[in-house]
């Protein structure tokens, strides 16, 4: 409280309290690599104990432990893409070193390749959302900023 407020709040004092309360929360610094590896062990990016992703792909809108209110993030388009990154990095290197080692049947090639991608994406697309989430909190975007 500044001051010259605790004699009588006035409406400015609150007014001044607000701002310094809204300066306090922008200079309060957030791990960006701390708040994604929450995010990608799908835990709150802001207390570490809530769970982020509650059913397979959406947010809590407000984390049951701390009240973080994860749910005003969209993270769009972006774990989607680096998840297909992130597969087709793993996947293609390894279907390459088989298909020169052995040179197995097409169709060992398109059950094995495409069950292992299935599997991959499903199993990576959650974390990956999770931890883009705690980089836009880290980073205090919600994705609906203008450019
Ligand atoms: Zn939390």
């Amino acid at each position: 409280m500044p001051i010259s407020c605790r004699r009588r709040e006035t409406a400015l004092c609150h007014s001044v309290m607000n701002t310094e309360h809204e300066d306090n929360i922008w200079r309060e610094r957030r791990s960006v690599l701390g708040s994604a590896a929450r995010g990608f062990r799908n835990r709150c990016p802001n207390c570490g104990k809530g769970k982020l992703l509650p059913v397979y792909l959406r947010p809590h809108d407000i984390c049951s432990f701390c009240r973080e209110p994860n749910g005003r993030i969209m993270a769009h388009d972006a774990p989607p893409y680096i998840t297909i990154l992130i597969v087709g990095h793993i996947i293609a290197p390894l279907m390459l070193f088989w298909e020169n080692n052995s040179t197995p049947p097409f169709w060992a090639h398109y059950a094995a390749w495409m069950t292992a991608a299935l599997v991959l994406t499903l199993l990576l697309l959650p974390r990956v959302k999770g931890a883009w989430i705690g980089l836009m909190w880290a980073l205090r975007l919600n994705g609906n900023e203008v450019q």
